[in-house]
């Protein structure tokens, strides 16, 4: 598909389709473009994200959380935060909102071939990963075996409850905690970290994919590192606030990288040199 440069300053018109209710915070929204032709050929890659914007609130990064082996629509798992997260709560099916994209440096998916891959996450930041995992699943032989371990602050949080099913259903080791147990949970309660224990990841063809609240991705980071995990083995998806999403308006600098365009995904190996990561050693 060729882009003229001014389409990536346009947004277009996109229908809600349908709209799935992850928690009282989340929820996944199902998008089609109007333009029936453009959503046809529109690509992306996981790991990558959109500008959404709605009239009067602006506009914000969100990452893609559907995958493109399943081509037609575009979800984007939204948590409700401020103006225009808020906003798109109100939203109903067949409302439209503006999209920009998609921007940003996707997951290496070449790299992740044969691997086993362990997923963390806490919170919404299983959406970027969720478009990884079902990439996995959609070409199942071209990888080694997929673990995801998801914490959430109460059993009523946890998101993306039927992808938890669906991916046992199909072979994935799901591991959740909780922060603060709830009548009728008799999971584990603790931090993500805590689900480390007793893993035996084979270190020789194994890559870590995280991606939460900062607390959790420093703890998760020292915890992988700790396992034998190095820096090139273990990737993430760094959020910042942005403007422009396409490397102009440098909002989201650091340290001479731009995570829109340099990222969002980095290896923690890249990380390493920027000082945002002084506080995890
Ligand atoms: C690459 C990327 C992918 C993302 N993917 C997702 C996703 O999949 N799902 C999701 O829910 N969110 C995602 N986010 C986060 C989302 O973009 C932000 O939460 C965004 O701010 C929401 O917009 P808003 O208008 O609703 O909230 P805002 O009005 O932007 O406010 C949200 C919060 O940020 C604070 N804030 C606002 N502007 C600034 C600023 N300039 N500097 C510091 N703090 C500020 C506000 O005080 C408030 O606490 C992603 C972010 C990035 C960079």
């Amino acid at each position: 598909m060729i882009q003229t440069i001014t389409d990536i300053y346009l947004p277009r018109q996109a229908k809600v389709e349908q709209i799935v209710v992850e928690n009282s915070q989340i929820s996944t929204f199902v998008l089609a473009f109007s333009d029936q032709q453009f959503n046809e050929a529109f690509r992306y890659q996981p790991g990558q994200f959109m500008m959404v914007s709605m009239p009067h609130c602006g506009e914000a990064p969100i990452s893609i959380s559907s995958t493109p082996t399943r081509p037609g629509t575009i979800h984007l798992s939204v948590r409700r935060a401020g103006h225009l997260t808020a906003a798109m709560h109100e939203l109903k099916p067949g409302d439209t909102i503006g999209l920009r994209g998609p921007f940003g440096r996707p997951f290496p998916m070449e790299q992740l071939r044969n691997q086993d891959l362990l997923f963390v996450a806490g919170g919404i930041g299983l959406a970027p990963l969720r478009a990884v995992i079902n990439a996995c699943l959609d070409q199942r032989e071209r990888f080694g075996s997929l673990t995801v371990l998801y914490g959430s602050r109460t059993p009523s949080d946890i998101a993306f409850q039927a992808d938890h099913a669906q991916w046992r259903q199909q072979g994935v080791t799901c591991r959740l905690t909780v922060d603060a147990a709830e009548a009728g949970w008799d999971g584990p309660v603790g931090l993500v970290t805590g689900l480390l224990d007793g893993l035996t990841p084979e270190l020789n063809r194994s890559i870590a994919l995280i991606c939460g609240p900062p607390l959790m991705f420093r703890a998760v980071l020292n915890r992988l590192s700790a396992m034998g995990f190095s820096d090139e083995q273990v990737l993430t998806t760094m959020e910042r606030h942005m403007k422009c999403g396409v490397g102009v308006c440098r909002h989201c600098h650091m340290d001479g990288k731009l995570a829109c365009v340099d990222g969002p995904v980095f290896s923690l190996a890249e990380l390493r040199h920027l000082k945002i990561m002084e506080l995890a050693d």
